[in-house]
């Protein structure tokens, strides 16, 4: 190993971050392609045989994936097509993203009380206040003041984890970052407001209680189960506990996945409510008190600036 980490720096760091950034990408591209590959070759190949050499539309993908050309592509596969092939204890480890969070809640779990090592944090290291004085001085200070809760993040693909979210406070002009918003005192006042984060896309984890939290592609599926098949938010909940088990949490963990139908309709809403903002380029602000449930009945009196950022759905 120390013979290796010689040779990368004495090479430039510029010429040689790239060149391993291009084999760890040409392996992990290869160790998820591999059945891929194997119908390429005859029925005669073993498949626990590493394939000697990667079969043409391979070879074009990974030099445009890995900005390599066809040379280099065959010199990287000759020196980690044993180790992508047959992989080892560590690649093991990381080459899904089951095998990523196995790993990480048998080595880190206790160490940042986490059993997934998908925890939330706001979209930003950087106050975003134009008027803050850490910006309006170039300072860039990172976001210092931080401050973690236990929740629940129901996904679609694992079920509901544990996970640690973070909040963060700007010491420069007091606004709490949180994943999915903002809460900054509205100026000239001494009122608050909660304000979406104003990114191009709505943000892929959606907080529909104090403690708990779901992706956006389930908050999805779910408004669409609603709206095509009719499945009410109680039996949206059943489906979801019936596909799976209790997840594991630490002993003390405070919070417990526990499913109610009124995060099934704080999503939907407030999925609805992001999109609706985001077509019409203005922007998600509530009082920072105002829970999700009774948003879209409070008709027209959450609107901060101008009727334009209003909107009034039905309460479905
Ligand atoms: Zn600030």
């Amino acid at each position: 190993m120390s013979v290796l980490l010689d040779m990368l720096r004495n090479a430039s760091s510029e010429a040689c971050s790239y060149a391993l950034s291009q084999l760890i990408a040409l392996t992990l591209f290869t160790v998820q392609l591999k059945n891929n590959i194997l119908l390429l070759y005859p029925s005669d190949h073993n498949p626990l045989n590493t394939p000697p050499i990667l079969p043409n539309e391979a070879k074009v993908f990974l030099g445009r994936a890995c900005r390599m050309n066809n040379n280099d592509v065959e010199a990287c596969w000759d020196v980690v097509k044993d180790l992508a092939w047959q992989g080892n204890e560590i690649l093991d480890c990381i080459a899904t993203d089951q095998a990523m969070n196995s790993t990480f809640a048998k080595h880190g779990g206790k160490l940042y009380r986490m059993s997934s090592i998908c925890s939330l944090f706001p979209p930003t290291f950087f106050c975003i206040n134009s008027g803050c004085k850490y910006v309006l001085n170039n300072t860039f200070r990172k976001l210092q003041t931080a401050v973690e809760h236990e929740a629940i993040l129901y996904t679609s693909s694992v079920g509901p984890i544990p996970v640690q979210t973070h909040q963060f406070t700007c010491n420069g002009c007091g606004i709490v970052y949180h994943p999915d918003y903002f809460v900054q005192t509205i100026p000239g006042t001494n009122d608050r407001r909660r304000v979406y984060y104003n990114e191009d896309v709505v943000p892929q984890v959606l907080q529909v209680s104090t403690h708990h939290f779901v992706e956006t592609s389930l908050v999805r599926m779910w408004r669409s189960n609603m709206l095509h098949a009719w499945v009410s938010a109680s039996n949206t909940v059943k489906v979801y506990d019936s596909c799976w088990p209790e997840p594991w949490a630490p002993p003390d963990w405070t919070v417990s996945a526990n499913l109610r139908y009124e995060y099934v309709y704080n999503g939907f809403k407030l999925l609805s409510l992001l999109e609706w903002h985001k077509s019409h380029l203005s922007i998600l602000m509530v009082h920072p008190d105002t829970e999700i449930s009774v948003i879209v009945r409070i008709p027209m009196q959450y609107q901060w600036q101008n009727k334009n950022q209003a909107i009034v759905l039905d309460d479905q």
